[in-house]
C-alpha cells in the first residue's frame, strides 16, 4: 500500500453473496469493469475469500469481497454458515445477488437471516433483468412482512448493464451513511489549535520500511487537521528533545511498547497516552475494553487468556503478543495463566474457554470487524481489553494514560 491509497481498514467493505448461478461474478465484473482500478489483491486462503481494493464511483474507495456460492455442494451446512458469519463480521454492506428468473431460494433466505443477525446493511439485486418481462416484478413474490420485503432491492442485468448506475448510487448511499458514523474524534478534541503534541514512534526492526503505520498516520493527520504542531521523535531522542523545548507540550502520544520508558522520561504534569488508547476510543471500544481490563487483576493459575491479533502478514507489533505480554502479565499477577493466540481474520467462535481476551490495536481491521468482535465477546460475557491498556496497567501508569480522556472511567 502506498501512502496515497486509502487504507483497507477505512474503506467501505462490500460483500457479494448469493447462490452459484445467480450471476454474482458477472455482476461484480459489470459493476466494477469500467470504474475499477485495482490497487491491491489480498490473496485469499481457504476460509478467506478474495478481496480487492478499488474505486467505485460515486462511492469512492471500497473493498469488494467476492464470496463463494452459498449453496456450494462441496461445503457442509454448518461450515458454510460459519464462514459466511466470519466474512459478514467485516462487511459493511452485503449485496445479495438473486437470479430474478427464479426468485428467492431457501439459501438466499438463510443469507438474509445471517445479514440480520450480524447487523449488516443489505441490498437485494434481482439479476438477469434482461430475461424477466418488464411487467413482472420479482419482488412481488415476497411475502409482505417477511425479512426480505424490508430490504431495498433493484432489478439489474449484468449482461445489458441495466440499472448498474442505480446500484452504484445505492452503494454510495451506504458509504455516506457509514462515513457519517465514523466521524468520531481521534485526538483533535483533546487539544487546542497550535498546541505542541509529541508523537513517540519507535523505529526498530518491526517498524515497516520507509513509512509510518496507520494509527501514526491517522493521528498525525488529525493533529494537522486541528491546527496543532506535531513533533515526531523516536524514544531514544525523547529525553533530549523534551529537555530542549521552550514550549511545554500539551500532550505526548506514544506507541504503547514504549510506555514504560516514556512515562519515566516525560514530566508527570504533561499528559500522556498511547496511539492504541486513542484508536480504541475512535473505534468506539474504549469503555468496554477498559471494563475488560479489570479481569487481568483477578487472573488465577491455569486461566486461559486469548491474545488476538488482527493480521498475520507483515505484523507490525513484533513479539508483543507472543513474548512480552505473557511475561508482563505473569510478573504483574504472580500467576501462571495459559496463553493462546489467534491471528488474522480468524477470531474464535467459542470464547467461553477464556477468562479474558487481549486484542491488538486492530490497525488492519475495519470498524465493523472490531465492533463485531467486541459484541461477540460481550454476548458471551467474556471480558475483552487491548494491548495498550494492559501495557499501561502492568507499568502502573494506567491512570496517567487515561487522564487526558474525559469519558474514560475506570471500572
Ligand atoms: S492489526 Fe494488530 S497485529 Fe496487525 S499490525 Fe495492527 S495492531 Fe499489530
Amino acid at each position: 500500500m502506498s501512502m496515497n491509497d486509502a487504507p483497507s481498514s477505512v474503506r467501505l467493505h462490500i460483500g457479494f453473496f448469493g447462490c452459484r448461478n445467480a450471476g454474482k461474478s458477472s455482476l461484480v465484473n459489470a459493476l466494477t469493469s469500467q470504474q475499477m482500478s485495482v490497487v491491491s489483491d489480498v490473496p485469499g486462503t481457504t476460509t478467506d475469500p478474495v478481496s480487492k481494493s478499488m474505486e467505485i464511483l460515486p462511492a469512492g474507495p471500497v473493498v469488494i469481497i467476492d464470496t463463494p456460492g452459498f449453496d456450494d455442494e462441496g461445503g457442509l451446512g454448518a461450515l458454510r454458515v460459519r464462514r459466511t458469519r466470519q466474512i459478514l463480521k467485516r462487511t459493511d454492506l452485503a449485496v445479495l445477488v438473486v437470479d430474478g428468473t427464479k426468485g428467492l431460494s431457501t439459501a438466499d433466505e438463510e443469507l438474509i437471516r445471517l445479514f440480520q443477525e450480524q447487523e449488516t446493511d443489505c441490498i437485494l439485486a434481482w439479476n438477469k433483468s434482461d430475461l424477466i418481462a418488464l411487467s413482472s416484478d420479482p419482488g412481488s413474490a415476497l411475502i409482505p412482512g417477511s425479512a426480505a420485503a424490508s430490504i431495498r432491492s433493484v432489478r439489474v442485468s449484468a449482461l445489458t448493464g441495466e440499472n448498474m448506475d442505480l446500484l452504484r448510487e445505492m452503494i454510495a448511499q451506504a458509504a455516506g451513511k457509514r462515513s457519517r458514523m465514523s466521524e468520531r474524534p481521534l485526538v483533535g478534541d483533546l487539544i487546542s489549535p497550535l498546541d505542541l503534541v509529541i508523537l513517540v514512534i519507535p523505529i526498530d526492526e518491526s517498524a515497516p520500511k520507509g513509512r509510518l503505520i496507520l494509527p501514526q498516520q491517522q493521528v498525525l493527520r488529525d493533529l494537522l487537521d486541528h491546527g496543532a504542531q506535531a513533533l515526531c521523535v523516536r524514544e531514544k531522542e525523547l529525553f533530549s528533545v523534551i529537555s530542549g523545548l521552550k514550549t511545554k507540550p500539551a500532550l505526548v502520544i506514544t506507541d504503547s511498547q514504549a510506555f514504560g520508558h516514556v512515562a519515566k522520561t516525560v514530566p508527570e504534569e504533561i499528559p500522556m497516552t498511547s496511539f492504541s488508547i486513542l484508536m480504541a476510543r475512535y473505534k468506539g471500544a474504549l469503555q468496554m475494553q477498559l471494563k475488560g481490563l479489570s479481569a487481568i487483576q483477578s487472573i488465577q493459575d491455569g486461566d486461559r487468556i486469548l491474545i488476538a491479533e488482527g493480521c498475520t502478514h507483515h505484523r507490525q507489533c513484533g513479539d508483543i503478543g507472543t513474548v512480552k505480554l505473557p511475561a508482563w502479565i505473569r510478573s504483574y499477577t504472580g500467576k501462571e495463566p495459559v496463553f493462546e493466540t489467534s491471528s488474522g481474520l480468524t477470531f474464535p467462535e467459542d470464547l467461553d474457554r477464556y477468562k479474558v481476551i487481549i486484542h491488538c490495536g486492530s490497525c488492519m481491521l475495519n470498524e465493523k470487524e472490531v465492533a463485531s468482535r467486541n459484541r461477540h465477546a460481550a454476548s458471551m460475557g467474556i471480558p475483552i481489553t487491548n494491548y495498550g491498556m494492559v501495557i499501561a496497567l502492568v507499568h502502573g501508569i494506567l491512570d496517567r494514560a487515561l487522564r487526558i480522556i474525559p469519558e474514560a472511567k475506570l471500572q
